[in-house]
């Protein structure tokens, strides 16, 4: 039977969904029975047999956030009611020589791109009198300022914005927009903090769990806000972090 938690029904488009965050959302949300579209710039077989070993529905779309609107077209006579947004890269550089070429290439993926697709879907479910629930990727740096990644800051303060500003535009056609600001994953945007073994330790001592967060963390979290028990739930930035931001 269909509880509150079940997205039995619902056709669900994760982006950057072949490896990490992207990929443990994929999974839970097929896990409560969405069909899922895996998206990103290359093939997502790993993750679609994943879903399909577990007796799920998912297929594949190849789509590249160079270019902010790539997904312009994609929602048009489909019958999507779940947006996740979750591709996003990172430069790690000195705010001194941070380059204009390493700020346009993560604004334009991180957050300009989510703006367009968000605007695509939101257009279709709008002009179609449908419902529906958006999930953005925000970050602990859409709360703090972080350090040698100034674009990555300013983009992910971006998204906890248009998160809210969606979120009350849309609130009246029954589309929510909400965002999970992820702590400090093991995946491989992570990868270069892991293997310094300084900052690795003095992340892992400032988070109280006293872990690093694993993606499945982030897909829970993700089937419940997209899920009807969170209906009422929009413009929310929830932090899942270990408790990080508490501290
Ligand atoms: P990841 O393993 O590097 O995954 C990033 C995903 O985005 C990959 O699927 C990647 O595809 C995709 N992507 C990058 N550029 C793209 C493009 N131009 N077009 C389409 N897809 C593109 O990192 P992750 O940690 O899972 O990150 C997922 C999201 O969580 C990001 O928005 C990140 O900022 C956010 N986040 C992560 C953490 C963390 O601790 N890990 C914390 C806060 C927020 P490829 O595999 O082809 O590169």
């Amino acid at each position: 039977m269909a509880g509150p938690f079940s997205l039995q029904g619902q056709r669900a488009l994760v982006t950057g969904a072949n490896t990490g965050i992207g990929q443990a959302i994929a999974v839970a949300l097929a896990g409560q029975g969405a069909s899922v579209t895996c998206a990103g710039r290359r093939p997502c077989h790993d993750t679609i047999s994943m879903i399909r070993a577990a007796g799920g529905e998912a297929d594949d779309l190849q789509i590249d956030f160079a270019d902010p609107l790539a997904a312009r077209d994609i929602f048009a006579g489909a019958d999507y009611s779940l947006l996740v947004n979750n591709a996003g890269i990172i430069r790690r550089e000195d705010a001194v020589s941070h380059s204009e070429a390493d700020w346009d290439a993560v604004v334009d993926v991180n957050l300009k791109a989510v703006f367009f697709t968000c605007q695509a879907f939101g257009r279709e479910l709008i002009g179609a009198g449908r419902q529906g629930a958006i999930l953005n990727i925000a970050s602990l740096l859409s709360f703090q300022g972080g350090i040698r990644v100034p674009g990555y800051t300013a983009s992910k303060h971006g998204i906890a914005g248009i998160t809210k500003l969606l979120a009350n535009e849309w609130a009246p056609h029954g589309i929510t927009v909400n965002a999970i600001a992820p702590g400090y994953i093991a995946t491989n945007n992570t990868e270069a903090l892991r293997e310094d073994p300084e900052r690795s330790r003095q992340i892992l001592e400032r988070i109280p769990a006293g872990r690093w967060g694993r993606p499945e963390d982030i897909g829970g979290t993700a089937a419940f806000l997209c899920s009807p028990a969170a209906r009422y739930i929009t413009g929310a930035v929830l932090n899942v972090d270990g408790g990080w931001l508490a501290r």
